[in-house]
């Protein structure tokens, strides 16, 4: 019987090198790090191929036959071991530039083999380059008694290139896990309930285990899969909800009852707009929170233009009324600047003080805000990551609020916390709509308010794709709106791999425009600026002394320049959806019609050409948020990496669990809802099981 925490080293057909492999590859290091190595796909081996019917697009397929004769060919780097096999009705040639060692001194001809790959046609000859071969009854080297052909779904697992040059291949995994599920002799412990497998149908644990690295038939391999996938989001969701319920309980709030003189002056005498219902509901359902006695931790969701920045206002202004700072924190100096300069405007000649600290306030002026913020004179801080500094000090901080969250790691949220006695309320404000079950499984454990309406007034933007080769009627475009007295973005990409390139490319782009039109001033911001150099320029477009202004992705988030109504992204295929729409959201900000232009290559991949069909079709965030995670999976949205939390899930897939993930939630709720004091022996086994996965994931403790 071997152990789960047994060192990887130890089990019959690893050995110390394997092993370091395996770790520094795969971060496997003990025995039940290879179990919950799940395969990533299952390929169908139930149906043997005659070499006759072999065509030229056909996927990986199995063989049956002998090999005839085996030798090297080649010279230098084509040099090969090529073997011709067949199985009566052909030939073809199994060929390998690597591992030729090993099957040049094991093969035999003339005994019967099964054979697995991707054949591939040329010139009328047949090859399949590094197949997967096992003899038919010889089971020598297969202590198991069991080969290849054995499985009707045969697991694929992930390995890396380094581990396929030492033969540690897809198939040598699958060899591993049998050899350790042989083992196994006794089942694995159940790692849910009874209560819960009856009420959900779920197959056991060991049965899960067992058939998710080899399924003997497809109805069990689904039903492995479900029961494991259940499982993982199950236990995120226990974790969250586990952990919300304990704050609610624990954790007082600042008590913000009042709605005071700030509030009701700046509603009745300063709000330029009427609000929209949705943000009166949303200011609401704040205000319910901040008077509850409990601390308040509420996502607010809303797209681009939606108003986010109005209701952050008016519940810093709720704040104040009862004796309370706030702060808001916001990604970029840039976001920063423009959220004070857009707060002050909008308070007017309300006695509220507005400051901002940044990396770049320093000295004297920096001391001063230090001082006036422990004394309680300034009401509102807004900053960047300066805010969370230890030596940053509120007399009393009562509501904290975070701008455009994904870009803030989980850490710095928490250190948020401890800025007052009683912990602040905090409101976290997204930058882009977040899918449904994302947010589920990133912040599962906040309330959430949508503005889900958008300011009357606002002209749906106009969204074109434009080819590289048409560039003329792309000027032609923005030289009319420049004409009419709007003004122009030209967004490049700037990818940190790519740096150097990129920002040839934006200086490129820079003189052709001003070449392009001599009777604009044009602009240029990027990142690689000084911070103060980019504000020159910000500023410039905002007061209309530039009419373009080329820029990296700096922009994206917040800016607010309602004059603008076109929106060039160059190289638009470069862009995730969201931030596309991020970019897009700069323009239409006005009553007037915008436009957002995508330009693209003409040659691009099919995937890339839905993309941009999706922009082009829709200017809802919610929306095109759910189809980019439909396209590109969780794992490459933005922001989803730092979170730290439910994205080391090896077998649930949040684009397309959704369902289960779901189940998962509700069953969470339905064991805290019947054990809330968490002592009912049934689920000893859960708490205990939490306690053992919460080990491995450092940032599972506080969230937000
Ligand atoms: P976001 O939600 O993207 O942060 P902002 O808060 O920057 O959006 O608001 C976008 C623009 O809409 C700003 O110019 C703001 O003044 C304006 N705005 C906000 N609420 C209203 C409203 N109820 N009516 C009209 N304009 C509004
Ligand atoms: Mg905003």
């Amino acid at each position: 019987m071997i152990q789960l925490n047994q060192d990887i080293k130890y089990l019959q057909g690893v050995g110390p090198k394997r092993a370091e492999l395996l770790n520094k590859e795969l971060g496997i290091k003990t025995v039940g790090d290879l179990l919950t190595y799940y395969p990533y796909k299952y390929v169908d081996k139930s149906k043997i191929y005659k070499i006759s019917e072999i065509n030229g697009n056909m996927p990986y397929i199995q063989l049956k036959g002998e090999i005839l004769s085996a030798d090297m060919v080649g010279e230098g780097r084509g040099r090969r071991f090529v073997a011709r096999f067949s199985d009566g009705t052909g030939v073809v040639e199994l060929v390998w530039f690597q591992g030729v060692k090993y099957i040049k001194s094991n093969y035999s001809t003339h005994v019967p083999y099964l054979v697995f790959g991707k054949p591939n046609v040329f010139g009328g000859r047949v090859n399949i380059a590094h197949p997967e071969i096992e003899p038919l009854s010889n089971n020598s080297d297969n202590p198991n008694g069991k080969s290849v052909g054995d499985v009707p779904f045969a697991p694929a697992y992930n390995t890396t290139e380094k581990m396929k040059k030492s033969g540690l291949n897809s198939h040598a995994l699958h060899k591993l896990t049998q050899t350790m599920l042989e083992l196994f002799d006794q089942p694995f412990p159940e790692t849910l309930p009874s209560y819960l497998l009856e009420r959900y149908h779920f197959i056991s644990y060991d049965s899960a285990i067992r058939n998710i690295h080899y399924p003997t038939d497809a109805r069990i391999l689904r039903e492995a899969q479900a029961r494991l996938k259940f499982e993982e989001l199950f236990y995120v969701q226990l974790n969250l909800l586990r952990y919300m319920r304990e704050r609610i309980r624990k954790y007082k709030g600042v008590v913000c009852a009042k709605v005071g003189a700030n509030f009701n002056d700046f509603y009745f005498n300063h709000l330029k707009f009427e609000l929209t219902g949705a943000q009166k509901r949303v200011v609401r359902e704040i205000h319910a929170d901040m008077k509850s006695g409990r601390q308040m931790n509420r996502l607010l969701q809303g797209d681009v233009g939606a108003g986010k920045t109005l209701v952050a206002l008016m519940a810093s202004l709720i704040a104040i009324d009862n004796g309370c700072q706030a702060c808001i924190m916001a990604p970029t100096e840039i976001l920063a600047e423009q959220h004070l300069q857009t707060l002050r405007h909008q308070l007017g000649d309300l006695p509220i003080r507005v400051e901002l600290l940044t990396g770049s306030v320093k000295g004297k002026k920096r001391s001063k805000i230090l001082t006036d913020l422990q004394s309680g004179e300034i009401n509102i801080l807004i900053g960047t990551h300066a805010i969370i500094e230890d030596n940053v000090l509120f007399q009393k901080l009562g509501l904290a609020i975070i701008d455009e969250q994904h870009r803030f790691g989980v850490a710095q949220r928490a250190k948020l916390w401890g800025k007052n006695e009683t912990p602040p309320h905090i409101l976290v404000m997204t930058a882009t709509p977040i899918p449904r079950t994302l947010a589920m499984t990133l912040y599962g454990d906040l309330d959430v308010s949508v503005i889900d309406e958008l300011p009357p007034g606002r002209k749906p933007i106009s969204t074109i794709h434009m080819f590289d080769a048409t560039r003329h009627q792309l000027y032609n475009k923005v030289r009319k709106e420049i004409e009419q007295g709007r003004q122009a973005y030209i967004v490049y990409p700037l990818i940190k791999e790519s740096e150097k390139i990129d920002l040839k490319n934006l200086e490129d782009g820079y003189e052709q425009i001003c070449k392009e039109f001599p009777e604009c001033n044009v602009g240029k911001v990027h990142g690689k600026m000084k911070p103060a150099e980019k504000e020159v320029e910000m500023q410039k477009f905002a007061n209309s002394e530039t009419q373009i202004l080329v820029a990296t992705t700096v922009i994206e988030v917040g800016v607010n320049v309602p004059n603008a109504s076109v929106m060039v992204i160059e190289n638009a295929e470069r862009f995730g959806l969201s931030q596309l729409h991020q970019l897009r959201g700069r323009v239409g900000r006005g009553a007037d019609q915008s436009y957002c232009i995508l330009v693209t290559k003409y040659e691009i991949a099919s995937e890339t050409r839905k993309r941009i069909q999706i922009m082009v079709d829709s200017t809802d965030g919610f929306e095109i948020a759910e189809q980019d995670l439909k396209l590109r999976g969780p794992g490459d949205l933005e922001g989803t990496q730092q979170s730290g939390m439910a994205f080391d899930l090896k077998i649930a897939n949040i684009a397309k669990d959704g369902q289960i993930l779901q189940l998962a939630r509700d069953a969470a709720s339905y064991v805290l809802d019947n054990d809330p004091q968490q002592n009912l022996p049934q689920n000893d086994i859960l708490w205990a099981r939490l306690r053992e996965l919460r080990k491995n994931i450092i940032d599972w403790g506080v969230i937000s």
